[in-house]
């Protein structure tokens, strides 16, 4: 903050933050305490996490044509993105490369490894089985694949991994339905159910049927309300009374709304906080989210942060976020270690694994040097 503060005293807003964030290089024992601490990742999108590189490897692989030959060329096309549609919409052309389950493993497998490697520990992984649906995939492709990213990187590292399969907002309810009745052989590979792309009128009563029977079928629920929609109170009532969800997928207008914010806490909701960057500088926007997560976090809401689509969002993974957000928010080490806590306490895990996870995170915090 204070680069930003004195940054602004010389020159205009964009090229501070275009600066300050290019710049970006953390204190090194503060990166090395945050890449060590261990955290949950709760809210990522297995297809926003393929990288240009992996993403130019599997269309060639696949004989797919695709208008990019650079690595540098998809990020180009990725700049274009500034809001919630522009961005879904580069993403559902980006993943239209992937066929086979071989893609999927190699995908999760590589986003496992750069997860790991910034202090995950377990993972909650979003998919889309719609979008792969579309394209002529089969669900049990789909399965597949994640299967096998997760054997493994479970066989290669200590994490534990389970799948959230999300509906899209902007498709019919009852195509949402068909495909929760169609995964039923792999209802045992899912810990729950969720829903995302852009929020559309409707949203959250279009689902109640389909999430009714998802708890039914014994499956979590979590769902996106994203930062700054319209209706977004209205929308966060909507999926805790009518939805019934555990935990909200972003969630940061919660701070607008004491009411909101007393029964997100008398619940125990958690919020998966995303402070993440598109490609091209969108002014404020990483000072607004992670000043709403320092706000939530200090109202005493179960918050913590996440990657969201690391691979289409400038590479960055949670550890990366959890220390730009440190940067512009001045957050103690307590509250990320708070943040890193809150991952756990919300991850739907049993409460022998969430003891053991917590106490691993006290045992790292006593022994850092
Ligand atoms: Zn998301």
């Amino acid at each position: 903050m204070k680069n930003i503060l004195s940054c602004l005293r010389k020159l205009t807003l964009l090229t501070c933050l275009s600066s300050t964030l290019a710049g970006f290089s953390p204190d090194p024992e503060l990166e090395r305490f945050v890449m060590g601490l261990p955290k949950a990742e709760l809210h990522l999108h297995m297809e926003g996490t393929m990288e240009p590189e992996l993403f130019l490897k599997i269309a060639a692989r696949n004989g797919m044509e695709v208008p990019y030959s650079e690595p540098d060329e998809v990020r180009e096309r990725l700049r274009t993105a500034h809001d919630l549609p522009s961005f879904i919409e580069i993403y559902e052309e980006l993943i239209g490369v992937v066929k086979y389950p071989e893609d999927i493993r190699d995908i999760t497998l590589h986003y496992y490894r750069k997860a790991y490697s910034q202090g995950v520990r377990h993972v909650e992984m979003y998919f889309d089985p719609q979008l792969h649906l579309e394209r002529g995939m089969g669900l049990d492709q789909v399965f597949e694949g994640l299967a096998m990213g997760k054997a493994a990187a479970e066989s290669e590292m200590e994490l534990t991994i389970g799948f959230i399969m999300a509906f899209l907002r902007d498709r019919p309810a009852e195509t949402a339905m068909q495909v929760l009745e169609d995964a039923k052989p792999w209802h045992k590979q899912l810990m729950g159910v969720g829903l995302d792309n852009p929020e559309v009128v409707n949203f959250p009563e279009k689902f109640k049927e389909v999430y009714a029977k998802a708890k039914g079928y014994g499956l979590r629920l979590t769902s996106h309300c994203d930062v700054g929609q319209k209706n977004t109170i209205e929308n966060h009532w909507g999926v805790i009374r009518t939805l019934g969800v555990e935990r909200i997928d972003h969630g940061l207008n919660v701070l607008d709304d004491p009411e909101l914010l007393a029964e997100v806490k008398a619940r125990g909701i958690g919020l998966t906080g995303v402070p993440s960057l598109f490609y091209r500088e969108i002014p404020g926007r990483l000072e607004y989210r992670a000043g709403a997560v320092k706000g939530l976090l200090d109202a005493g809401v179960e918050i913590s942060i996440h990657s969201d689509d690391p691979g289409m969002k400038r590479g960055l993974y949670v550890g990366d976020l959890m220390l730009r957000a440190q940067s512009v928010t001045g957050m103690t080490r307590a509250d990320l270690v708070a943040l890193a806590k809150n991952s756990f306490r919300t991850a739907w895990i049993s409460d022998t694994e969430r003891a053991y996870y917590l106490a691993m995170i006290d045992d790292y915090v006593a022994s850092f040097d």
